[in-house]
């Protein structure tokens, strides 16, 4: 049998791609916006229902350049629970992150544990929307109005969710997406800067582009981090079919919750109330109360050439580069050691899930 990974990259057919790459023989205009990457830009503010999109060439270094657009100064507001790339970008930008735990019902930052963390030299509340499930953006916009700061939202996984019917770019001051070859939308390696300020928008062209600012001058200490036209020929191409892999991916999601939702010991990702969901993906929380644990499953998966993964384990706080950092985050902790993510893409089929979800049923002791 095929291997079957957590995820599976789309893609358009070959003779797409194709088509769409070889203007570039005649114009060999390759990057720094190109007219494809100009396109994929208008494209994108239009299905993303947000004024600016500023691509990158991926979702870290969007994250970046949105965290420096800011002049963030002191310590940073954030959650554990997530991809190491949140923790990196705020450290890389000399900020301390102060690490607030999640709330245990969809794993977004615990906004009753915000206040507290809050001192003299928080600068900004970086939230992620992690498996696309939207932080509490009112409850945080409050908090940061009151306490004046800014407001990062890491939306590597909420590609194209809305929240009460507003896409998810409108809230805070900029959010970053990825469209890293394994998320929901991908452009090969890419990412985005999404925000509702114009001027945040030419500094983040600027910051993208070494901080040049024209030809003879330079005003900030930036990077290179410019999507080049192969990378924007992938989302041109891909984005056509958002809609329908959108879809498929929510169909997938209901088999696997009708096949596993009704397990003592098994608590399915459940889409929230409010939200239009992505379907990125699909973590199941494995209590000590169903008779194997996480790794008995995942071996017995492996054995079947099925590859979960312990997405988010360890929590960022324990990793070593991370540790003298504060910030006490069990259920942060606690989720880290029972979730585990089963593959999800959208050609996953039917009976790939259900069996799956069977070989997770007949709980398989390893050393039976
Ligand atoms: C994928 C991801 C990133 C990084 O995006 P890249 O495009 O891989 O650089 C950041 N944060 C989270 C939560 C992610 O899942």
């Amino acid at each position: 049998m095929d291997k079957i990974n957590v995820t599976r990259s789309s893609m358009p057919s070959y003779e797409e791609y194709i088509e769409k790459i070889k203007p570039l023989w005649d114009t060999r205009w390759l990057t720094n916006c190109g007219s494809l990457h100009n396109e994929l830009e208008k494209e994108l503010e239009e299905y993303l229902g947000v004024n600016n999109v500023i691509l990158c060439n991926n979702g870290h270094m969007s994250l970046y350049n949105a965290i420096k657009s800011l002049n963030l100064t002191g310590e940073v507001i954030t959650t554990p629970f997530t991809f190491v790339s949140t923790t990196n970008a705020i450290v890389q930008n000399g900020l301390t992150p102060v690490f607030c735990d999640i709330n245990p019902v969809d794993y977004t930052i615990d906004v009753d544990k915000i206040e507290i963390l809050i001192t003299d030299k928080t600068s900004a509340i970086v939230g992620v929307h992690v498996y696309g499930n939207v932080c509490d953006v009112e409850k945080i916009q409050e908090i940061a109005d009151k306490h004046n700061l800014k407001v990062i939202y890491d939306g590597a996984h909420a590609f194209g969710v809305k929240y009460k019917g507003i896409p998810i770019g409108n809230f805070g001051d900029v959010t970053m997406m990825s469209f890293h070859a394994t998320k929901v939308f991908h452009t090969i390696e890419g990412g985005a800067v999404l925000t509702n300020d114009a001027s945040l928008r030419q500094v983040l062209e600027y910051l993208r582009n070494f901080g040049l600012v024209g030809t003879d001058e330079c005003d900030y200490v930036g990077m290179n981090t410019k999507m080049n036209e192969f990378q924007a020929a992938m989302g041109l191409c891909n984005l056509k079919y958002i809609d329908g892999e959108i879809e498929k991916r929510k169909n997938i999601v209901m088999r696997y919750q009708n096949n596993l939702s009704n397990l003592p010991g098994i608590e399915c990702w459940k889409a929230q109330p409010d939200v239009e969901a992505n379907y990125i993906y699909f973590p199941i929380l494995i209590d000590e109360k169903y008779g194997v644990d996480r790794n008995q499953i995942i071996d017995a998966l492996q054995k079947n050439n099925i590859f979960a993964r312990k997405y988010f384990f360890p929590i960022t706080s324990e990793f070593n580069c991370y540790k003298d950092y504060s910030g006490t985050t069990p259920i942060a902790l606690m989720i880290s050691k029972k979730v585990l993510t089963l593959p999800l893409y959208a050609d996953l089929t039917f009976d790939e899930v259900d069996k799956i979800c069977n070989i997770i049923k007949k709980r398989v002791k390893t050393n039976d």
